[in-house]
């Protein structure tokens, strides 16, 4: 659940998945079509506002396809603007004297459909920054970005702003990449629909919108249709593949999407309620911290869980955000000169950013300033005592070590390398850059 701001001191005038009627801000960016970033987007002045000064929001393709898709933005219509991705765009923000150019490259975050981080680069004082949105990438996706790279080596980044979604001491420091989650899911799937023909499934998820590859391959392993909403079905109207695989007609289809939230009978479709308890319908829910709440409960040696009291309810280990092994990736990768947490909750930045230290392999060490030396960012500089940083451990991380060598045990997820940053090399070509 984004906590960003919106703003980023080295490029007034424009805002980041966060929308006021400010004066002063002349242009609008927006990562994906997730509602924690549309923040302020529904207010009818704001909307005025934009309209009247005829502001862009600025997006890729497919995610002014999706927002455009959605009757509540009719009035945005023609403000959102579609930015190709992984080419640069030039944009003067602003229109008096204080106006000033910024190159923006968007290219893809791997989180939902659609989805992109953000380059801004400034000519004038010099300023390059990365903002993440929320995104889910591997360390060799990270490679293949052009964007990050100058003709020779890497550029060098002023800051980043990144998805510390999972970046606290409770979570897993590596958690198994969706294809590998997936392949686990398959069998449990293809067995309760062979048992008997009239039996299916049913998918629980917090949002929307985000599942598009998990929907595709659901389909294909049940030789389905799925059932959504009239609501989600219209969202993907004009997307390549997925229009074939959703209908709105619940018969005879053996993968039900129709409900969002924890599973419920009162809020399913009407087949669902009818059959829910019958055995019929197996449920799985696809939430990372849903998972996590239930292993602690009944640990597994699966990236699912059983519900004890439900057999037919299971929990799986599904995440979109990078794990803290990923971010760690990505800023040892590109080595900042500051950085920022865009998910501050439950915790402080400071946690956050002490959190990734432990784990870094880089040999700059990032320090964290404490709040009242201003802004809480982080700040890389050498280790006095040229340790790594990597000695003390919570008892947290103790517990979530212990799942994770399970994990590993059962070859969900690959073997830790030799080095303090275990990421997963693998490259895994995600179906999502199909649907880009
Ligand atoms: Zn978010
Ligand atoms: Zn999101
Ligand atoms: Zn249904």
């Amino acid at each position: 659940m984004s906590t960003f701001g919106g703003r980023i001191p080295q490029l007034p005038g424009l805002m980041i998945d966060r929308f006021e009627d400010d004066p002063d801000i002349r242009a609008y960016f927006l990562s994906h079509d997730h509602s924690d970033h549309q923040y302020g987007i529904d207010d009818p002045d704001l909307q005025s506002y934009i309209i009247k000064d005829s502001l862009k929001i600025y997006a890729s393709p497919l995610t002014v396809r999706m927002l455009r898709n959605r009757r509540k933005f009719e009035e945005l219509h023609d403000a959102f603007h579609p930015l190709p991705l992984d080419v640069p765009h030039k944009i003067v923000i602003g229109s008096s004297e204080s106006a000033y150019p910024v190159t923006v490259t968007l290219t893809s975050a791997e989180h939902i459909v659609g989805s992109v981080m953000f380059v801004f680069e400034r000519e004038t004082p010099k300023f390059r920054c990365l903002y993440t949105g929320d995104f889910r990438l591997s360390k060799q996706d990270l490679k293949l970005k052009r964007c990050f790279k100058l003709h020779r080596g890497l550029k060098p980044f002023d800051a980043i702003y990144f998805d510390s979604t999972w970046c606290t001491p409770k979570n897993l420091w590596n958690i198994p990449t969706r294809e590998e989650v997936l392949r686990y899911v398959e069998p449990l799937v293809n067995t309760h629909l062979q048992e008997d023909e009239s039996n299916y499934i049913c998918v629980y998820t917090m949002y929307d919108v985000g599942y598009e590859n998990l929907l595709l391959d659901l389909a294909r392993i049940a030789d389905s249709a799925v059932h959504v909403t009239e609501e989600r079905a219209s969202l993907y109207k004009g997307f390549p593949g997925m229009t074939d695989i959703l209908t709105t007609e619940p018969r005879n289809c053996r993968i039900h999407f129709c409900q969002k939230g924890y599973p419920s009978w009162k809020k399913s479709c009407s087949q669902v309620r009818r059959d829910y308890n019958s055995g019929r319908v197996m449920r799985l829910v696809f939430s990372y911290k849903k998972f996590i709440e239930e292993h602690k409960e009944n640990p597994e040696q699966n990236p699912y869980v059983q519900n004890k009291k439900d057999k037919y309810l299971y929990h799986v280990c599904w995440s979109t955000h990078p794990s803290l092994a990923e971010v760690s990736d990505l800023v040892n990768y590109l080595s900042p000169d500051s950085l920022h947490a865009n998910v501050i909750k439950g915790c402080s930045e400071k946690d956050i950013l002490t959190t990734l230290q432990r784990g870094s392999i880089n040999s700059k060490k990032w320090h964290v300033r404490d709040a009242s030396e201003g802004l809480a960012c982080g700040e890389k500089h050498k280790p006095k005592d040229g340790s790594n940083g990597n000695s003390s451990q919570s008892t947290d991380d103790s517990a979530s070590e212990s799942l994770i060598d399970k994990l590993r045990r059962k070859g969900c997820i690959e073997k830790r390398s030799a080095s303090p940053s275990p990421s997963l090399d693998k490259l895994e070509a995600t179906k999502l850059r199909r649907l880009e």
